[in-house]
C-alpha cells in the first residue's frame, strides 16, 4: 500500500505546514518544489540560476525543469511507501506528466477565503536554517526573528511580499485552478476546509485517509 498524496490549494492555505506535519507522523518526505528551488537558489547551482527570475517575480518556472525536478526526487528510494506533493503539480502539463511517472492515491484540496489567505502569507517567517515556518500574528517564535527549534534567524520569503503575493494569487487562479478540475474528473479529490486551526485541519486529512483505506 501507497501514501501517493497530492496537497493543492492557494500559496498561504497552509499546504507545507500541514505536509510537514503528516511527512511527520507517517515518515514519508514531503517534496515542496518551492523548497527545492529556494534551495537551489540559495546554493547558487545551475539550476537555481535558471529558476531564480521566476521565483522571485511570483512567475511559474516552466514545465519542462519542473517535471525533471520532480521525476528525478520521486525516483528515490525514500519515496517507495509514498510522499507528500506540496506545491506540484501547478498546470495540466504536470498533473499529466505525474500520472505518467507514478500513480496518485488521493488529491486533497485544501481551500480558505482570500482574507485569511492574504493575512497567512503577510504574516509568514521562515527559519533560515532549518525552514520551520512561523506567523507573527497566529505562531509567533519565542524571541522576534529567531527560530524555536534551532535558534537560526527567521526571514520573510520575497513572494511573500504584499505586491507580490496579489500575482501568485492571480497566477494560481488562472493556472492552477483547473488542475482541480483535473482530479475531481478522476474521482480522487477531496477538499478540506483550511480555515480552520492546524489541529482541527489535521484530524480531518487524516479521517479522510482513514475512510479511503489508506491509513490503518
Ligand atoms: P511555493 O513555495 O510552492 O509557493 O513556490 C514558490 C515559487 O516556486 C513559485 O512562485 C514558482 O515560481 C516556483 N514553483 C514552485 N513549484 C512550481 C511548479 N510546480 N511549477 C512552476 N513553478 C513552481
Amino acid at each position: 500500500m501507497t501514501l501517493n498524496l497530492v496537497f493543492l490549494g492557494p500559496p498561504g492555505v497552509g499546504k507545507g505546514t500541514y505536509a510537514k506535519e503528516l511527512s511527520k507522523r507517517y515518515n514519508i518526505p514531503h517534496i515542496s518544489t518551492g523548497d527545492i528551488f529556494r534551495e537551489e537558489i540559495r546554493k547558487g547551482t545551475e539550476l537555481g540560476k535558471k529558476v531564480k527570475s521566476y521565483v522571485e517575480r511570483g512567475e511559474l518556472v516552466p514545465d519542462e525543469i519542473v517535471i525533471e525536478v520532480v521525476r528525478k526526487r520521486l525516483s528515490q528510494d525514500d519515496c517507495k511507501r509514498g510522499f507528500i506533493l506540496d506545491g506540484f503539480p501547478r498546470t495540466i502539463n504536470q498533473a499529466i506528466a505525474l500520472d505518467s511517472i507514478v500513480k496518485v492515491d488521493l488529491v486533497f484540496n485544501f481551500v480558505a477565503p482570500k482574507s485569511v489567505i492574504i493575512e497567512r502569507l503577510s504574516g509568514r517567517r521562515i527559519c533560515q536554517k532549518c525552514g520551520a515556518i512561523y506567523h507573527i500574528k497566529f505562531n509567533p517564535p519565542k524571541r522576534p526573528g529567531i527560530c524555536d527549534k534551532c535558534g537560526g534567524p527567521l526571514y520573510q520569503r520575497e513572494d511573500d511580499k504584499p505586491e507580490v503575493i496579489e500575482e501568485r494569487l492571480r497566477v494560481y487562479e488562472k493556472q492552477t485552478a483547473p488542475i482541480v478540475d483535473y482530479y475531481r474528473k478522476k474521482g480522487i479529490l477531496v477538499e478540506v476546509d483550511a480555515s480552520r486551526n492546524m489541529e482541527e485541519v489535521i484530524k480531518d486529512c487524516e479521517q479522510i485517509l482513514k475512510a479511503k483505506g489508506l491509513l490503518q
